[in-house]
């Protein structure tokens, strides 16, 4: 019987436009997709593996992928499966931390480290920078650990080790002193056998430039390097994907320069706009064609991101239709704006929406607990994506038992539960552990072992050291025969854990105890506890999944690269968003950053978008009056539906709710022509000469939202402006109506 050759489907080749399709067979040389939000970027560096794998141009083990979403991941993975079976398992796929990750663990003794070297989280790293602040004699109060651990962080993501900072560079921060702190900090971290996140790419680095070899095996190995999101990656990442890539050159970067938005985070954008001259003989494919939103949604993301003066600028188009108008909505307070969100949602529901394709996108992490808490009172189920889960307390405190357990010389976890639940070691006793420590150059587990065989500690002390000893080396010979998960649960109640949460009387210990029950179900996916802690120490983005009914809320910068039928974008108010820091630390490159962080939240809805913003927020305890954001300002006229009688009504005066000393200084605003338009309030905060709005006095030069400084109130951003009058929301001395003679600008 004679067969007859069949043309092998490629289902990821199917309903691609030209575009898009050159650069999924554009196998060898430098690729670059660059192009607005949902071209189908992702889509094309999806089909473009498969199509390696099943041209035969690479096998799975030879290309690395380097994606931002799990969704990009899986399906990743899904195509190659379908084409090769578990060998799919043996392509390099994943962030650039986990790739970073793998890597090292392999060549960990290059760099001093052992292979289960700890990542450690940012609390962590604090933690050890305040004690080594304290060697290098270092005022905390006037240089926050938080804030030398950011510029160490810095360095490390423009991959410079300590001996590699310019004392220039250094300069007055900390009084000179940051380098040696960094230098201390990095030699800590190799004696805890443990890493930072920026070390992960950091190590790989002096690996591949002092050690030829690895980078050859390397370079042989991988011979295809793909990466999403190219428009964020950092020098890093950028020196690492260089020296992996090599002579061969094949590289195929997509990305879109209006999505960068971790500046703050050491991003360069500068990468993506000099692929060309970076790459010799660079391709690059732009797409026009957007699948993802509806009309008016494209349209007024393209307009708002217009604003922006430093960006390529592209042509994006759909054939999707106009769909529905942007609605945008003002809201009471923000109790008020979660309720409504809350009950749209639920409308939506009972309509047929599935909830897995609605998404609350928030500014900053704090937003999300407004709507946490009404999604719990009326019982819509939602999930928070982020790291959220894993920095509660009670997580970080149950992790640091298995860190332990899995390393022993985790001094960080030793000391973070020790005395958790309390045990009564006093000062005293824990100092002798750590001089024991620091006299055998001992792990704190291994010098307290020490200690309990001596007569260093009174004899309760040690009784209960030993007990705690005792313990941990009981769990840890339990790991090698139980599941993880089930350990967990044995160390938790025998540790007397969960007993401080179940005699824990505050309205929280209920949630905290489902959070550790929570941990256990999470722990039972994974292959080993070094699997799970591996895989928490590198949660840094999650998203929807498609198997749970669940509204989606995390913030606009995880939400990166996914896409929802139905989007909500709560809190545009001056300070919120744009936010305040931002624009004090960076200006107008701070404000195009936060534009962009629109542009990304408005381009991630298919179908219907909602913006809004509240008149009054509780801030610190106090109930402080907000304004709408500029970004509401900039929304064209023909795409949006306002929708002011949501919440607010049109009559209502805001006044006795507003000023913590009283005052009713903000009804005047309110009443003035709050519910008649907003945005004309707005509009005379552009223009300055309509009408009574310009200033009596011509000194004064303030528009509201101004971030302004008063002699003896401090800090704070104006309200509202009555010819030199000013009523001003003061940081610490709350609302106050002063002259403008007597504020600056900063
Ligand atoms: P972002 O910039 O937000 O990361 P993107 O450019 O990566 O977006 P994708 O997420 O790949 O865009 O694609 C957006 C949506 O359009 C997805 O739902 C994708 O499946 C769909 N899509 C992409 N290309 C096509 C096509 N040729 N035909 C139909 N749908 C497509
Ligand atoms: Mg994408």
């Amino acid at each position: 019987m004679i067969e007859v050759a069949k043309t092998p489907s490629s289902p990821w080749l199917d309903g691609l436009n030209p575009a898009q399709s050159e650069a999924v067979r554009t196998l060898d040389g430098p690729l670059l997709v660059l192009s607005g939000a949902g071209t189908g970027k992702t889509r094309v560096l999806t089909a473009r593996l498969a199509e390696l794998v099943a041209s035969g141009t690479a096998k799975p083990w030879n290309i690395l992928a380097v994606t931002f979403t799990n969704k990009a991941a899986r399906e990743m993975k899904m195509r190659v499966t379908g084409l090769v079976g578990p060998m799919a398992e043996q392509v390099w796929l994943g962030t650039f931390h986990a790739l970073a990750a793998k890597m090292l663990r392999r060549h960990a003794d290059l760099v001093g480290l052992r292979s289960d070297f700890t990542i450690l989280d940012t609390d962590d790293q604090i933690r050890l920078l305040k004690q080594l602040m304290e060697v290098e004699d270092i005022d905390p109060k006037r240089w926050p650990a938080r804030m030398l651990g950011g510029v160490i962080q810095r360095w490390k993501d423009r991959g410079l080790p300590p001996e590699k900072v310019g004392l220039a560079e250094a300069g007055d921060i900390a009084n000179g002193r940051v380098r040696s702190l960094y230098e201390r900090y990095q030699m800590r971290l190799i004696a805890l056998n443990a890493v930072d996140f920026g070390d992960l790419l950091l190590h790989m680095l002096s690996i591949f430039t002092a050690h030829a070899d690895v980078l050859a095996e390397y370079q042989n190995r991988i011979t295809h390097i793909m990466v999403d999101e190219y428009q964020d990656t950092n020098v890093a990442q950028y020196l690492w994907l260089r020296l992996l890539t090599g002579n061969r050159n094949n590289l195929c970067c997509v990305g879109d320069d209006d999505q960068s938005i971790y500046g703050w985070r050491g991003a360069e954008v500068g990468n993506i706009l000099r692929f060309e001259s970076d790459f010799n003989g660079a391709k690059t494919v732009r797409l026009e064609e957007n699948y993802r939103s509806t009309g008016h949604i494209l349209a007024a993301a393209s307009k708002i991101i217009a604003h922006n003066e430093t960006r390529l600028g592209k042509t994006l188009f759909t054939l999707a239709g106009d769909g529905e108008k942007l609605r945008v909505n003002g809201y009471w307070d923000g109790p008020d704006e979660a309720r409504n969100i809350a009950s749209q949602i639920e409308t939506m529901m009972k309509n047929g929406v599935h909830l897995s394709q609605i998404a609350v996108l928030v500014r900053a992490g704090f937003q999300t607990r407004e709507f946490e808490e009404r999604f719990i009172a009326i019982g819509l189920p939602y999930r928070v994506v982020g790291v959220r889960f894993y920095e509660r307390a009670e997580i970080r405190d149950a992790v640091a038992y298995l860190r332990l357990i899995a390393q022993p010389s985790d001094d960080l976890a030793f000391e973070r539960i020790i005395n958790t639940p309390k045990r009564g070691l006093g000062t005293a006793s824990l100092q002798a552990v750590h001089i024991q420590a620091r006299a055998s150059d001992k792990p704190l587990l291994a010098a307290a072992i020490d200690l309990v065989q001596t007569e260093e500690l009174r004899p309760a002390a040690r009784n209960t050291l030993q007990s705690f000893v005792q313990d941990i080396k009981r769990w840890r010979d339990l790991a090698s025969t139980l599941h993880q998960a089930d350990l967990a649960k044995i160390v938790l109640d025998e540790s007397g854990y969960t007993k401080i949460w179940q005699l824990d009387k505050s309205p929280d210990a209920e949630g905290r105890l489902e959070n550790l029950t929570e941990l256990m179900n999470a722990m039972q996916d994974f292959d080993s506890l070094q699997g799970f802690l591996e895989h928490i120490a590198l949660v840094t983005d999650g998203d929807a999944d498609p198997e749970h009914g669940e509204v989606t809320l995390m913030t606009l910068h995880a939400a990166k690269g996914l896409e929802f039928d139905v989007v909500f974008l709560p809190g545009w108010e001056e300070g919120i968003f744009p936010s305040q820091r931002t624009m004090d630390e960076n200006g107008a490159v701070g404000l195009e950053e936060e534009r962009r962080l629109a542009y990304v939240g408005i381009t991630r809805a298919r179908r219907n978008l909602f913006i809004s913003f509240a008149n009054s927020r509780r801030i610190h305890g106090q109930w402080q009056s907000s304004i709408p954001s500029r970004f509401v300002q900039e929304l064209p006229d023909e795409n949006i539906t306002e929708d002011l009688a949501q919440g607010m009504g049109f009559g209502r005066v805001s006044a006795p709710r507003l000023g913590d000393d009283g005052s009713n200084g903000f009804a005047g605003y309110a009443v003035g022509g709050y519910g008649a338009g907003w945005r004309r309030m707005q509009a005379r905060r552009a223009e300055p000469a309509e009408g009574s709005w310009e200033p009596a006095n011509n000194k004064t030069e303030f528009c509201t939202g101004d971030r302004v400084f008063h002699q003896k109130f401090g800090m704070g951003n104006i309200l509202t402006i009555d010819g030199d009058k000013l009523l001003i929301a003061f940081d610490k001395a709350g609302h106050k109506k002063v002259v403008s003679g007597f504020v600056s600008k900063p």
